[in-house]
């Protein structure tokens, strides 16, 4: 039942509904609605774990982002250059006969690989994120997208080396903890009710907390221990941890016994990383690092949060395997509070493939990597080329790396973009044809998560804003346009929910996934009855069984058997990292008024001085890439050579017409799976007057 409404307006409704954005903390939230208007997103208590606590974005910019005057409401064909915002309004028949038009141009020329859908992670609900869509793509026979190197693969991928299938350890456990360690994750911004498990530590057993990031963000405030690391060298310290703490007699000799396989090769490449490597390539002194060692051999409970920000350097899957892998190393693992809080997500019972049935497309059909798009969009010898796409819960030109050349992709005349999505933004701007997209308060959806293990369906809020639609009627539509009878194509979004989840899964308590209550959230248990704890209720889902330091799969996919550092050449100066924002998910409320203005760079007073550059000082950054304009913030919070600014502006922010993405090199991959480097950019600063 809906929850009791805290507003002492009559008019006003209460009533539940889920975050649906691109965050690992999925909340349950309760949205005030007066007549067809959203005007207050609070959080609710539905989701024990997020348990009426929400960030600010959300609770400030969502009801804007739904009836601001940026809101798209009618389909739009454009009538100007591409990127030059100039559009007609036009009915939805046209809008399809369009892009039915664009798709048959490309598939009779060059087949039908020749279309791409170019999606990620805009709505993060099963239906939303990936269903209809997915069946409409596959039968018409268009070119896979691998998304995952663009976020979150590389992670998933180095987790999976060490633990198979199993799902991590669920955050509520850290409040277990005696040592805490958060690993390249910014807490307070990006994971933020992982923040209360590491208060409740704290409070009821005076758990430590170490934080290793290059910069001093609030958390690492909070922290005992802040080791303000070198970007990208993550995996040094933790292979040099590793041979720490064997010295230190910390490695637990009955798990590794139990549980590890890959021990002697791992360690006979671990005790080749010394504290030296730790002083010159990590640039952490020694003190600091045997204090973190001594901390951690006398852990008797070590919870690790490994974030996404490992992942965004060249070494970041060789990082990432040699920081889990202190806790095997150590024993930390079967019991709560000792584990590794990350891939929660793999203990929902999802069967994907019944839901964006990929077996509908032809066999042999090609996959692109989503980094590599704007490459592949220029690419004159590609066969077939890519001549039609469809750009949905995505903005490109504000995410990917080397913006300019995306924006140079974009802008081929002879290349047919349809879009779809809730306002105009810098990538809608590109297209042929816009569609307006629902936001997830106008329809139904089912929702895992990737920062904890409770499964929570929601219900349309308020009814769908103008003419704009859900992803799946929009693709229910252009499924019909196409011809495509099926039934499959005619599902309802309950249908689908039911697609989405194994219901006979003992985790669903008995429950269809359609059906799931709206003021609860569903716990993913081990059985249906015991909470996950890896090496106890679960066990790893490796081949071996164990937990594997060495990967045979690494090793003959990628020649990383073994994690290692491998330097990147840095041209420019400075390194700028670029994660998340308080303002923004992603790109999303990036057209807002609180994003509208020139965003910050922090830069150490050191490497300000050098530049002659002041506090509050518009500064040009560039490369061969390109140049934004940002407003220096000068602070002993980012260590020297480094620069931080937050991702997700859009165009407009700088007078360049440039965002730090532009900054960005595309080309540089990380070890595994063949992900994007963000944080390998390399710039100089200088006062932009
Ligand atoms: S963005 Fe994250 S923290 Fe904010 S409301 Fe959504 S799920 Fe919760």
């Amino acid at each position: 039942m809906p929850e009791a409404p805290l507003a002492a307006d009559v008019d006003t409704l209460v009533k539940p509904s889920v975050c649906p954005l691109d965050c690992p903390d999925t909340c349950s939230l309760s949205v005030d609605v007066k007549g067809d208007e959203i005007v207050k997103v609070r959080g609710s208590k539905a989701n024990p774990y997020t348990a009426g606590v929400i960030c600010n974005k959300v609770a400030r910019y969502y009801p804007e982002f739904v009836h601001g005057p940026a809101r798209l409401t009618k389909p739009l064909k454009r009538t100007g250059p591409r990127g030059s915002d100039q559009f007609e309004l036009i009915s939805w028949d046209e809008a399809l006969d369009l892009i039915h038009a664009g798709f048959t141009r490309a598939i009779d020329q060059y087949g039908p690989q020749s279309v791409l859908p170019l999606n990620y992670a805009g709505p993060h609900g099963e239906l939303a994120g990936g269903s209809m869509d997915r069946r409409f793509f596959h039968r018409l026979g268009a070119s896979f997208l691998s998304r995952g190197p663009f976020c979150g693969l590389v992670r998933g991928s180095a987790y999976q080396s060490l633990y198979g299938t199993a799902p991590g350890m669920p955050p509520e456990q850290i409040a277990d903890s005696d040592l805490i360690v958060v690993w390249g994750n910014n807490v307070t911004v990006s994971n933020l009710h992982l923040m209360r498990a590491i208060n409740a530590a704290k409070a009821a057993r005076g758990a430590k907390l170490v934080v290793i990031d290059p910069k001093r963000t609030k958390v690492a405030e909070q922290a005992d221990l802040h080791i303000p690391i070198h970007p990208g060298t993550d995996v040094v310290l933790a292979l040099a941890m590793a041979a720490a703490l064997e010295e230190r007699g910390a490695h637990d000799r009955t798990f590794i016994e139990r549980w590890v396989d890959g021990y002697e090769a791992y360690m006979a490449h671990a005790r080749k990383h010394t504290v030296a490597d730790v002083e010159q390539i990590c640039r952490v002194d020694a003190g600091t690092f045997q204090q973190f060692a001594d901390w951690y051999a006398a852990g008797n409970n070590v919870g690790v949060s490994v974030g996404n920000g490992i992942e965004r350097g060249h070494s970041g899957g060789s990082g990432i395997r040699a920081a889990m892998a202190l806790q095997p190393l150590t024993g930390n693992h079967g019991r709560r509070g000792a584990g590794v809080f990350a891939r929660p997500g793999a203990s929902f019972p999802k069967t994907t493939g019944r839901l964006q049935r990929p077996d509908l497309a032809p066999d042999g059909t090609r996959t692109i990597n989503i980094v590599d798009i704007s490459e592949k969009l220029l690419d004159a010898d590609l066969d077939p080329p890519i001549r039609a796409m469809m750009v949905y819960n995505h903005n490109p030109v504000a995410m990917h790396p080397d913006q300019n050349r995306m924006r140079r992709a974009l802008a081929q005349e002879d290349l047919f973009i349809a879009g779809a999505d809730v306002v105009m933004t810098d990538s809608m701007a590109y297209c042929d044809v816009v569609l307006p997209a629902a936001s997830h308060f106008e329809y139904a959806d089912i929702y895992g998560a990737y920062g904890h293990q409770y499964l929570q369906r929601g219900e349309p809020v308020i009814p769908c804003v103008g003419e704009s639609l859900p992803n799946t009627e929009i693709f229910r539509r252009l499924a019909a346009r196409f011809g495509f009878d099926d039934p499959i194509f005619r599902e309802s979004d309950h249908d689908l929910m039911d697609a989405a989840f194994a219901d006979a899964d003992q985790k669903l308590q008995g429950q269809r996934p359609s059906r799931l209550p709206l003021d609860t959230a569903i716990p993913m248990t081990s059985d249906g009855r015991h909470e996950l704890i890896l090496c106890e209720t679960v066990e790893p889902g490796t081949l071996s069984g164990k937990i594997e330091l060495f990967s045979r799969e690494l090793e003959e996919r990628f020649g990383y058997g073994l994690p290692r550092y491998e330097p990147v050449p840095q041209q420019f100066p400075l390194i700028v990292i670029s994660p998340s924002s308080d303002r923004r998910i992603n790109a999303t409320f990036g057209g807002g008024a609180a994003s509208s203005g020139p965003e910050e760079v922090e830069i150490n007073p050191a490497d300000a001085a050098a530049r002659k550059v002041g506090n509050g000082q518009t500064v040009r950054l560039r490369n061969d890439r390109g140049e934004v304009h940002l407003i220096a913030r000068v602070t002993e919070a980012v260590r020297p050579g480094v620069l931080y600014t937050p991702k997700g502006t859009w165009l407009k922010t700088s007078p360049t017409g440039q965002t730090i993405n532009a900054l960005l090199n595309a080309d540089i991959r990380t070890d595994i799976e063949d992900g994007a480097c963000y944080n390998e950019t390399f710039c100089e600063v200088e006062a932009a007057m």
